[in-house]
């Protein structure tokens, strides 16, 4: 495995086309915008090299026996489905934000099945060369961006109806020793930290698409492949000489990236479904599940943070003791560990699948979804509520560092008696930063959007739900004769 350091300098040694307000980064790791970004994904390296975190971390790779990091690993277990919740939900802990590495932890497991699948039903050789591929990501311990969101362009359009074809990434020439292929992945979690991106389709698909049915792993420097760093708001405070304060979160943050691939070259060694549409839609399905339990890990350990921020800002408010604090707080508590339950539960409910690997309950996985995507709201709500509106009207660091302004700042600024104004106001910021700044994107839009929409999920739990099987429960209770009945249920569409 990797160092933390040892990380950082191989990202150092990859030439990466990265874009960012109309110029080119040339050293990204270096840059004060993305480094936070980088400090983040560096955590789940960190964290490996301890030992009383050695069995979250880490693990035993079962296909070759080494100990690599978990997020690299294919789940053999239910435990190992239930470990990955935990060591999310502790990297959010030390982070505070969007740590990256998991997209592409999703990803090998879904594509880990989903090929197995594939070969067995359609005589296909993609599993062995996943497996090759997917040895040498665990025996070098690489970041993988796992890339599944095309564009879409026009909604209300399918991959092969789009007026424009690159709206999803797609073939647009198959070559003896590989494909070509053109197109882009949006909202791409992590790209300019990955030494690699693993493309996969973004929906299921008809015949017509199956150009559009493509997966493959190619290196972040590849000859075709750019990226343009997304914006984040308060993002440009990260570029003021000397910021701390401030950036509410100096150390860490998330990052997400639009990935072009003009004419990219793959060899077919790196191909792991080429037009196989029938397959598609499986593989989004599995990828989106462990994405949607990834929710109930990572969002929680920021939700814990998030928690104990309100709960400072509450004390240097001197308002600790206020009834209606302490019930925001356990209201606070109760949301956050109902994501958490949702997390565990569809991790204890896994089960292998044909090839060995073990995938969520989709039903629960998508139920924590769901929950996802309005928890952190009310959380982050209850959590402005306590802070205060200082939050967001406080004076900058710069007046406080004033030699005038700071005394001022300092005097109208002051809570709780006794209570350093200065660590009021780093407090604040936190909430700040996480409800509304940098780490918003996170918390919040990516809570809601990320890993599908809402509506995906509503789609997913109306599929999983099986409510036929719950209305022969309510028939056999309330004793009802349907040989009596003379109507037609309307078949569902
Ligand atoms: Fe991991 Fe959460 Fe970031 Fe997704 S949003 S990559 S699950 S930390
Ligand atoms: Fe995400």
């Amino acid at each position: 495995m990797m160092t933390r350091d040892e990380y950082i300098e191989s990202l150092r040694k990859l030439d990466l086309k990265v874009y960012f307000m109309g110029e080119r980064i040339k050293n990204p790791v270096d840059h004060p915008m993305i480094r936070p970004s980088l400090n983040s994904l560096a955590m789940s390296y960190k964290l490996a090299e301890m030992p009383e975190h050695k069995e979250l971390m880490t693990a035993k790779s079962h296909l070759t026996g080494h100990t690599i990091n978990r997020f690299c690993h294919i789940h053999q277990s239910a435990q190992d489905l239930v470990n990955k919740v935990k060591m999310q939900r502790l990297l959010g802990q030390e982070t505070a934000s969007c740590f990256q590495r998991c997209v592409g932890m999703d990803a090998f497991n879904a594509i880990y099945s989903t090929t197995y699948e594939m070969d067995k039903a359609l005589g296909t050789d993609y599993f062995e060369r996943f497996k090759k591929w997917l040895i040498m990501v665990q025996d070098k311990d690489l970041v993988v961006d796992g890339a599944m969101t095309d564009p879409k362009g026009d909604r209300s359009k399918g991959p092969s109806d789009q007026a424009d074809p690159d709206m999803y990434l797609h073939v647009v020439e198959k070559r003896a020793d590989g494909i070509v292929v053109c197109g882009a992945k949006a909202h791409q979690t992590g790209a300019v930290n990955s030494h690699e991106h693993l493309i996969m389709p973004t929906c299921s698909m008809r015949e017509a698409d199956k150009d559009y049915a493509v997966c493959f792993a190619i290196q972040g420097d590849a000859p075709g492949v750019s990226m343009i760093y997304g914006r984040q708001s308060c993002d440009t405070r990260k570029m003021e000489a000397g910021a701390d304060i401030d950036l509410g979160n100096s150390q860490f943050g998330g990052h997400e990236a639009l990935v072009i691939f003009d004419h990219v070259f793959v060899p077919n060694e790196r191909v792991f479904m080429c037009q196989e549409y029938q397959f598609a839609g499986m593989l989004v399905e599995r990828f989106a599940g462990y994405h949607r339990q990834s929710y109930g890990g990572c969002k929680v350990g920021v939700g814990d943070v998030l928690i104990g921020a309100a709960a400072l800002a509450a004390d240097y408010n001197g308002v600790p003791k206020a009834s209606h604090i302490k019930d925001k707080l356990i209201e606070m508590i109760h949301l956050n560990e109902t994501l958490y339950a949702c997390g565990i539960a569809c991790s204890a409910e896994g089960k292998a699948t044909e090839s060995g690997a073990y995938l969520i309950d989709l039903l629960l996985a998508n139920v924590c979804k769901q929950n996802v995507t309005r928890l952190p709201y009310e959380i982050a709500r209850l959590a402005e509520d306590i802070a205060g509106g200082l939050m967001v009207t406080m004076p900058a660091e710069q007046d406080l560092r004033h030699p005038e302004l700071g005394p001022i700042v300092r005097k109208y600024l002051q809570g709780a008696t006794g209570a350093d104004t200065e660590n009021r106001m780093r407090v604040l910021r936190l909430i700040e930063n996480i409800t509304l700044g940098t780490a918003a994107v996170g918390y919040r839009t990516e809570s809601l959007h990320g890993a599908g929409s809402p509506q995906a999920q509503r789609i997913m739990i109306s599929r999983q739900g099986n409510i036929a099987a719950k209305k022969e429960l309510a028939r056999k209770i309330a004793k009802i004769d349907t040989s009596k009945d003379h109507f037609e249920v309307p078949a569902k569409k």
